[in-house]
Parts: structure tokens; C-alpha cells; sequence
């Protein structure tokens, strides 16, 4: 028999727990829920559009009644439950409508406050919570002139626009001096006010409430200094407070809301909270975001998969008046110890202000030009070191250096993880992503398919930004495009972190795990998957060579005609006369028609068959030579010049140095190719700043350029840092290329990478960050444990002449 999973409270964090549960674990649980609303499952943040008349609360419904009948839930609306019996496991409703429950799910939300003065029961005043206090709020508009607010933050500003679209004259009444205070430094909120006042809106600041007026219907209100106002309507904006009384009746641990930890239990197993009514390592929240990572987790933890944790959340505010952009995150005000950078253009209505502390974002506030809040708030919760960037950080990401070539618009060096849409979650990604594969071309698609702009809507500029720059420009062809393949709509990231979050040690388990449309995969998804799975577990996962192309498979490249290409490894460039010897002895035996330097210094036997490749290995091997790797999606060669040893410019040991990296990082699978150089002095005869990783000697050190590249595109290499001494070199290179190795696409090269992710966060992981560096290095020394093994060695040791012939062919 299924466990019987009760949810109280049919709002947006109780049934988004529920949608994340059903994808997890469909069949797990009979589901009842009881909602005090007589609604189906609606979209409370659109309350406001609904309220200025630009949305009917049919258009904000989230799930309909046939969303729960096709789920199996059994719904009863209309049904506040008053009764929680933990001891029987039972809910009753006012109803007397009864559940039994193997586990419950509180999500009740919260409560607006109702101040407590004379006559705030009276006929005419309202909140603004729910659908039956917009149509109190809308009936009243068709009767009355005059509206009052009280509460000038975020839902009574939401209130007076509304209620001034349908006609009112409205007075904000605020008990501080300046909008939003909460969220707004003096300035923002200023220039808020004058926005909403050229809207109509009239502002009572510094002014207490103390009265409402009117026999049985409201007529007025008393303000603190003895004034009066006429008001027909009073709504009361002065905030929230989670509903507990439930779970408090039940005797369950509450505090300011119902406290749970951090999978989302109260201090009674059986009993999950989520939503406004949390209260969470000393925190309550009032805004969706943070709900909705609530939400995944205790969907998480009801579907026993585990370890996910909710560690709390940092906001950020936008308000959803149309017209007026706004955007507030973080401590915005800061301290004696902190600075603020300002940009205050007031001709053109814009206000930034970025409050830092020891380069780093600790607020923002933007008034009138918004584009760049996702942006300053993904710096401000990862912490971001923004001292590379200062000078250009309050023009916008457009305008710093490293994200990219720039052109395109602002939306386009964006990342493809940084989030558009707070209120669902959903990122640059999803999004191109929906577009391009979907083939979409209006807003109201994007939001059909994505979600994103569907809830509070102020990131509708952003998402027209982005379908514009998509659609216009082709870009399904760049590398921002994520979904895998076509077998599978999960991005690339999305299946590494499946792969490591649910430990997942196998092509079948991931594509099982995921549900891959086809079962077997194609040729794009096996590659990346068998690299994706190497890379993680190193030593566990055996590799498979059907899930290779075919040139690893073979362990040589494949030539026009059908033969193949020899490249031993030379380390560093540097050889032998009898490493020469032993070359030439096999190409005169095995009748190589063509002996090649290459660009990266190595000797290429051009023409060998197919036949004739074991045993070319063999004699190489027999020789002293492991493969060259020339063929893979891998560390492939490390050019050097001569160095101090006999330039006469040489100021370091370059030829040694790119000896020691080599062997160092010989073997090791990669996103795609990775070349690498080292020049023993700035004039960079190794051609060290078109590599992938190229080390440039200066008279005090070394310096590190990373992200070059040759080829059909010359890219030239950024500088990442300089170091003193060739072992700093080493361990910095080891924890670059752990990093491309964890966190690029399959088939990324360094230099995309680099641009997508940012050099910034590259440099403050391996270079600003000695941890993380010492840790990167670590788990690559630990990976290049397993990865050295020569596969010409490997292969002539099982003696298995035919062992590399692949059984289905795979071909890029
Ligand atoms: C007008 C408005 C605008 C907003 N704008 C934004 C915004 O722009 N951005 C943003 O992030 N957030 C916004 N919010 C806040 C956001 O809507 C809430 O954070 C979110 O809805 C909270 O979700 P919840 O599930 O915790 O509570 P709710 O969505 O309130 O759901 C709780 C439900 O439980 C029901 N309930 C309570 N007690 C019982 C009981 N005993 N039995 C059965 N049912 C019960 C309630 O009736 C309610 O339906 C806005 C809110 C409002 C009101
Ligand atoms: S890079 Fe400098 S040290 Fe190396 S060969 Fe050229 S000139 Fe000489
Ligand atoms: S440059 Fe072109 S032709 Fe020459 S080896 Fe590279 S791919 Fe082949």
C-alpha cells in the first residue's frame, strides 16, 4: 500500500513541493490536499496585474482541477483544516472533512497584519493576500473614489498602482520617510516616489495611521498629527506573519513561524514545512525564490532520495509596476567598514548603488536601469572578488573585459547560469535553450514553455532581450546551446551534477536516472557521458571504448585515406638520437610512407595501416615511447623553445619546465583537446599565448596565460596570474585543467569555456584561492593516478591483437 502524504495549504510553495515530488517519485504517495481557498493552485505574486486589471484570475491559475484528478490527488478546496492530530495522524477539516496521514506537508503561508486601531474591522477595509481581497478591492473601485494604503513597501505600492489603474485616487500613507525602506536606500526610494507620483499616486511619508473612520463603512482615516483623509477603501499593505496557529494548536515547535531544519522536518518527523509560514535557522521569507529551493528540498527528502539540505536563501526584490524598474538585493544601506559605488544619472532617471566590502558585493539597488541585477546578485551570493573589475562594474557586465567579445548585447555575455527569472527559477540557459530547440519567436511562448516571466513578470525586459538576440542572431550555434542532445533535454551541467549528486556510475544508470528518450544514446550524448563519468570518478568508472570516437578507439588518428597517424610522445619537444633511431628503424620496417614534425614539436608517422598498428606500438613501445595522445580528447603536447640553457634571451628553464608539465599531465582526459607551451622569455617563440595553457618566462617568475587558441579562430591567450617558481607553475596548471575538466562541456575547448564561465571565476578559483587551487591540483594528481596508463602499453600487453576494433562503430 502507498504512504499517504497529506498537504495543508494549496499555495505556491505547498504545490510546487508537490510538482517537484512528482517528478521524483510519481507513484509514491496517495495525495490528499486542503486548501482554505475555494481556488484551485494559483500564481499569488500575480495578484497585482490581476488587481490593475491587466490579468484575470483565470489567466493566473497554476494547476486547474484536472492537474490534480490527473495526478491521482484528491483536492478539497474550500477546506481549512483546523484539527491536526499528530498523535492519530489526522487532519480534519472545518468541514469535518478527515486525512489520515503517513507523513504531512504545512504549507499554510502567512497572514496579513491588520493593524490595531479603530476601525480596522469596519466594512471597506482590506489586505491584499488573496483573490477574495482583490475582488473586495475591485468591487470597491466600481463604487468608490477615494482609496487609502497604508504601507508604502512593495504590496501596498503593487495596491495603490492597481487600484489607481482602475480609477481611484490614492494616497499611500508610510510611517517612514522614504518607499520601501526595507529595500530602498533614501535615494531609490525617492526617485521611486517621484515615479509614482507622476503616475498619480499621492504620498503621505512620516505619517501614522491611527484611526479608521466611518459608522459601518469606512469614510476615512486619522492620521497621527490630527489630519484626516477621505477614503472610501482602506487597504492594509503593513505586513505579514506566518500562518502557525495550525501547527502551534498541534503543539508543534514554533517560534515566529514553524521552525524546521534544514530538510524541511519540525521537530515532528512525520511533519514538512515549506513556505512563508517557516521559520529556518532564525529566518522567515516573503517572496517565492527562496520557497521554491524550500521546495526542492523537502520534495527531495519525501521522495527518500536523500541528502539535499536547505541552507537559507538571499533575496532580491523587484517591484511589478509596469514602467518602473526596480531592483533591490542584499544590505544595501552598509556599515562604517563598508564603501559604496555609485552611478546616479538623474537626467535619465537612473540610480546604481553597490554596497562593497573587502571586494565584495554586499547590496545593490538600481533604480531605472535594472538589466544588470541578476548579474550583481549572482556576485553578491557567490561571494565574487570584484577587485579586477571595479572600475567598469557599475557600467554593467557588458562592459567588463573578460565575458566575452562583447558584441551582441548585454544579454548576450550574460552566462548561461545566471538566473533571468527569480520568482521560477529559471536561467539564461533554459531559456536560449526553449528557444532555439522549440523554435519559439513570441514572449507568451517563451513563458508557456519556460516559466520565465510568468510569475511577477519584472523580468519581461530581459526575456524579450534574449528571444530578440537568440532569434535574431542564429545562436543556436554557439556554445551556450546546453540540452546534450536529442536524446535528453538536460543540459550538460544538469547531467554532471546528476552524476555526482546521485552518485551515478554508469552510462545506463545516468541515461536510467534521467530518462533518456533513447535508450542506447547516439553519438553525441555516449562520448560525453563516458568522459563526464571518467572525469568524476576516477578509478571507479571503467572506461567504455564503444562510447569513443572512433580515433580513441583506435588510439590514432584516421587519415583521408583511411590509414592512420603515429605520434609518439616527445616530452617537452626534446629527444634523442636514440629515440630518433628506434623512430626511423619502425617507420624503414613497417614502409611509413611519410615522417612529419608537427606543429606541437612531436614526429608523425603519417600512413600506417590499420593491420600494422599493434605492432607499431609494440616496437615504440619496446622503444621507451608511450602514446602521444594526438588523437584525443586530451593533454596533448607541451611545446617548449630552448630556454636559459642556450638562448642567449632565456631567463628561466623553459625546456625543463615543459619536460616536468608534460609528465605531469600526460593521459589525462579532457573536455577536448588541450595544448600547452612554455617560452623561456617574453618573446614567446613557443607560441605560448595561443595556447590553452601557455607559460611565458619574466626575469622574477613565470606568468600564466590561459584560453588561446589556433585553428580556424585565433583567439589569444588571457593572462591569469604570475607565479615565482616552476612548482607554483605546476600546481597551478593542475588545478586549471581539473577545473576545465569539471566544470567545461564535453567538447568545449578551454577557450569557450573561458568565456562562458568568465576569466574572473576561473582566476578566483585557481588563482585567489589557495584552497580551492591546493584541492583542484589534488583531485587532478588523484585522477592522473589512474589516467597515466599508456594504452599502446595496455593494449600490447593483452596481447589482444584485435581488442581495439570497435564493435559499433561511433564516428564524429
Ligand atoms: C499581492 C502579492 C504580490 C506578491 N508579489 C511577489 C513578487 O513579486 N515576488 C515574490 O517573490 N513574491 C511575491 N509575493 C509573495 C508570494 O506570493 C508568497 O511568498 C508566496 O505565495 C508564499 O507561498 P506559500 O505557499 O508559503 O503561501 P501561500 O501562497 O499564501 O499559500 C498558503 C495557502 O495556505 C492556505 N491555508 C492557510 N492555512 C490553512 C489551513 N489551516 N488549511 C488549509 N489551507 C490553509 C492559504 O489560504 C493559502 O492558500 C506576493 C504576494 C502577494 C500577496
Ligand atoms: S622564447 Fe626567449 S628564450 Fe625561448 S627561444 Fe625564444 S628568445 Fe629564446
Ligand atoms: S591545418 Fe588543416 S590540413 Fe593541416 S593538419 Fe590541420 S586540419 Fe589538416
Amino acid at each position: 500500500m502507498r504512504e499517504r502524504l497529506v498537504l495543508v495549504g494549496n499555495g505556491m510553495a505547498g504545490v510546487r513541493t508537490l510538482e517537484e515530488l512528482l517528478k521524483l517519485a510519481p507513484d509514491r504517495y496517495d495525495i490528499t490536499v486542503f486548501g482554505a481557498e475555494p481556488h484551485p493552485n494559483y500564481n499569488r505574486i500575480l495578484l497585482s496585474p490581476v488587481l490593475s486589471g491587466e490579468k484575470t484570475p483565470e489567466e493566473i491559475v497554476l494547476n486547474g482541477r484536472d492537474w490534480y484528478e490527473s495526478h491521482g490527488i484528491t483536492l478539497h478546496t474550500g477546506a481549512p483544516v483546523t484539527t491536526l492530530d499528530r498523535a492519530r495522524r489526522r487532519v480534519v477539516a472545518a468541514d469535518g472533512t478527515e486525512a489520515g496521514y503517513d507523513r504531512l506537508l504545512l504549507a499554510t503561508g502567512s497572514r496579513p497584519v491588520r493593524l490595531p486601531i479603530p476601525g480596522s474591522d469596519l466594512d471597506g477595509v482590506v489586505t491584499f493576500r488573496d483573490i477574495a481581497d482583490v475582488e473586495s478591492m475591485v468591487a470597491a473601485s466600481a463604487k468608490g473614489r477615494r482609496a487609502a494604503v497604508i504601507g508604502g513597501g512593495l504590496l501596498g505600492l503593487e495596491a495603490a498602482h492597481g487600484l489607481r489603474e482602475r480609477g481611484m485616487e490614492v494616497t499611500v500613507v508610510h510611517l517612514a520617510d522614504h518607499l520601501m525602506e526595507r529595500q530602498l536606500d533614501a535615494e531609490a526610494g525617492g526617485m521611486l516616489q517621484q515615479s509614482m507620483a507622476e503616475r498619480g499616486i499621492a504620498f503621505e511619508l512620516s505619517a501614522k495611521t491611527e484611526a479608521v473612520l466611518g459608522e459601518e463603512a469606512v469614510s476615512g482615516i486619522r492620521l497621527a498629527d490630527g489630519r484626516t483623509l477621505e477614503a472610501d477603501l482602506v487597504v492594509m499593505a503593513a505586513g505579514i506573519q506566518p500562518e502557525k496557529s495550525l501547527a502551534e494548536a498541534s503543539g508543534l515547535h514554533c517560534e515566529r513561524g514553524v521552525v524546521v531544519g534544514d530538510t524541511m522536518q519540525t521537530f515532528d518527523p512525520r511533519v514538512y514545512a515549506v513556505g512563508e509560514c517557516v521559520q529556518h535557522r532564525g529566518a522567515t521569507y516573503g517572496l517565492v525564490a527562496p520557497l521554491f529551493e524550500q521546495a526542492k528540498v523537502a520534495a527531495n527528502h519525501l521522495a527518500e532520495l536523500g541528502s539535499g539540505r536547505y541552507e537559507g536563501s538571499v533575496t532580491s526584490t523587484k517591484l511589478k509596476v509596469s514602467g518602473i524598474d526596480l531592483f533591490s538585493a542584499g544590505d544595501f544601506e552598509g556599515d562604517e567598514d563598508t564603501e559604496s559605488m555609485v552611478l546616479h544619472d538623474a537626467a535619465s532617471g537612473i540610480y546604481k548603488k553597490l554596497v562593497v566590502r573587502d571586494n565584495r558585493i554586499e547590496g545593490a539597488v538600481l533604480f531605472g536601469d535594472t538589466i544588470d541585477g541578476s548579474w550583481y546578485f549572482e556576485l553578491l551570493r557567490d561571494g565574487t572578488d570584484i577587485s579586477d573589475m571595479r572600475d567598469q562594474l557599475l557600467f554593467g557586465q557588458a562592459h567588463v573585459g573578460d565575458a566575452g567579445h562583447g558584441e551582441g548585447g548585454r544579454v548576450a555575455v550574460m552566462a548561461d547560469e545566471t538566473e533571468i527569472c527569480g520568482c521560477n527559477g529559471v536561467c539564461k540557459g533554459d531559456i536560449t535553450k526553449a528557444i532555439t530547440e522549440k523554435g519559439l519567436f513570441t514572449l507568451d511562448e517563451v513563458r508557456a514553455h519556460t516559466k520565465a516571466s510568468a510569475s511577477c513578470g519584472s523580468c519581461t525586459g530581459l526575456v524579450e532581450s534574449l528571444l530578440a538576440f537568440t532569434v535574431g542572431e542564429g545562436y543556436d550555434e554557439t556554445p551556450r546551446k546546453k540540452a546534450v542532445c536529442g536524446c535528453t533535454d538536460y543540459s550538460h551541467d544538469e547531467v554532471r551534477a546528476a552524476i555526482r549528486d546521485h552518485a551515478l556510475k554508469s552510462i545506463p544508470e545516468v541515461m536510467h536516472f534521467l530518462e533518456w528518450k533513447n535508450e542506447d544514446g547516439c553519438t553525441k550524448c555516449r562520448p560525453a557521458l563516458n568522459y563526464y563519468l571518467l572525469c568524476e570518478w576516477p578509478g571507479e568508472y571503467a572506461d567504455d571504448p564503444a562510447s569513443r570516437f572512433i580515433n580513441e578507439r583506435a588510439h590514432a588518428n584516421i587519415q583521408k585515406d583511411g590509414t592512420y597517424s603515429v605520434v609518439p610522445r616527445i616530452w617537452g619537444g626534446v629527444t634523442s638520437p636514440a629515440e630518433l633511431r628506434a623512430i626511423a628503424e619502425v617507420a624503414e620496417k613497417y614502409e611509413v610512407p611519410t615522417v612529419k614534425f608537427t606543429g606541437g614539436q612531436r614526429i608523425d608517422l603519417l600512413g600506417v595501416t590499420k593491420e600494422d598498428l599493434p605492432h607499431v606500438w609494440a616496437d615504440l613501445n619496446a622503444a621507451g615511447f608511450v602514446s602521444g595522445h594526438a588523437y584525443g580528447k586530451a593533454v596533448r603536447t607541451v611545446k617548449t623553445c630552448v630556454g636559459q640553457e642556450w638562448c642567449r634571451f632565456g631567463v628561466q628553464d623553459s625546456t625543463n619546465l615543459g619536460i616536468e608539465l608534460e609528465h605531469m599531465a600526460w593521459g589525462a582526459w579532457t573536455p577536448h583537446k588541450v595544448k600547452l607551451a612554455v617560452s623561456g622569455c617574453p618573446r614567446n617563440c613557443a607560441e605560448s599565448t595561443i595556447k590553452d595553457l601557455g607559460v611565458v618566462a619574466v626575469e622574477s617568475g613565470w606568468e600564466l596565460h590561459v584560453a588561446g587558441n589556433g585553428g580556424t579562430k585565433v583567439r589569444a591567450a588571457d593572462f591569469l596570474t604570475r607565479v615565482d617558481t616552476a612548482e607554483e607553475v605546476k600546481e597551478y596548471t593542475a588545478a586549471f585543467l581539473q577545473l576545465y575538466r569539471e566544470q567545461a562541456h564535453y567538447l568545449e575547448r578551454t577557450a569557450h569555456w573561458v568565456e562562458r564561465v568568465g576569466l574572473a571565476a576561473v582566476r578566483e578559483r585557481v588563482v585567489d584561492d589557495a584552497e580551492t587551487r591546493r584541492a583542484l591540483a589534488d583531485r587532478f594528481a588523484h585522477s592522473q593516478g589512474y589516467a597515466q596508463n599508456d594504452p599502446w602499453r595496455a593494449h600490447a600487453e593483452s596481447g589482444d591483437q584485435r581488442s581495439y576494433i570497435p564493435i559499433k562503430e561511433v564516428t564524429a
